[in-house]
């Protein structure tokens, strides 16, 4: 399994000389499976880069799943260019959002006017839409799944675990966590020895006071987690706009001296970042 940010920048894109090594993005992840089943998750501005190098490769099968609807994660969705050209085949997953799905919301909140001229309609692709329920378990290719489960999020956000043969990656995007010292069982169980888990790591502890019920988390609640699931390798992912570079470098050696006797290794993801599981 290949894990590929593409934007990782939570709440609103951003631009800068001090945000070149994390990147400006915001959230998309592309997931490919051993067998070469393609999962992108969220359509934050990094969709638009990704399509773009999916042009070389047409005709595309792509499975699109959106962890919710916030725009830092719909935004790039009417620039993802595959989905216009006949040919393509696009799944789209999401929860529903009382009587919208999936489809409502991308056409009637965002690819609409005044908001947007040209209506989702126009796209020329195969598009096809499965609602999420609260929980469960999608296969997505030979021995290629996504389990998913509900978080704590204004709104609502799943938690994604994707499971290639004997490999396992978890994306926790947009996460608030209720405490920092003692995790959701729910989530430990979602972890549990998982190779890599990415996780919403927008606020320091020193920070996050100020921020609760914004729907974010910390490193420090997410080694906590790491701890009780017996899994190593954390991704601090949904970087705050107001963090450039330095901040982030920083915030990178905070959690790893707190947990270094646990060896949890942190790193923060970077647009451009491909990972082998
Ligand atoms: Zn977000
Ligand atoms: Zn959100």
């Amino acid at each position: 399994m290949i894990v590929r940010v593409w934007g990782t920048r939570g709440s609103t894109p951003v631009s800068s000389q001090n945000y070149m090594k994390y990147g400006g993005s915001s959230s998309c992840y592309e997931i490919i499976s051993d067998a070469g089943t393609r999962v992108i998750v969220d359509a934050g501005t990094g969709i638009r880069p990704l399509g773009a190098s999916l042009l070389k490769e047409l005709p595309v099968e792509v499975h699109l799943i959106f962890s919710h609807y916030h725009w830092d994660h719909i935004l790039g969705f009417p620039f993802f260019v595959p989905c216009f050209i006949p040919g393509n085949k696009i799944h789209i997953y999401g929860q529903k959002k009382g009587n919208l799905s999936a489809m409502n919301i991308l056409d009637k909140h965002l690819m609409s006017p005044p908001n947007f001229p040209v209506p989702l309609s126009i796209m020329g692709a195969s598009l096809t839409f499965t609602d999420l329920e609260d929980r469960g378990k999608v296969e997505l290719g030979k021995n290629f799944s996504m389990s998913y489960l509900p978080m704590n999020h204004p709104n609502g956000v799943i938690g994604m675990r994707f499971e290639d043969g004997d490999k396992s990656f978890v994306l926790m995007t947009d996460i608030e966590h209720i405490s920092d010292t003692i995790p959701d069982p729910a989530l430990v169980e979602f972890v549990k020895n998982s190779n890599l888990v990415a996780y919403d790591c927008q606020y320091t502890p020193d920070e996050y006071p100020m921020r609760v019920s914004f729907g974010h988390s910390t490193w420090r609640a997410a080694g906590n987690l790491m701890i009780q699931g017996g899994a190593k390798n954390l991704l601090m992912i949904h970087h705050d706009p107001d963090h450039d570079d330095e901040f982030i470098d920083q915030m990178v050696i905070d959690a790893n001296e707190e947990f270094k006797d646990d060896e949890i290794n942190f790193t923060a993801a970077f647009e451009g970042q491909e990972i082998k599981l």
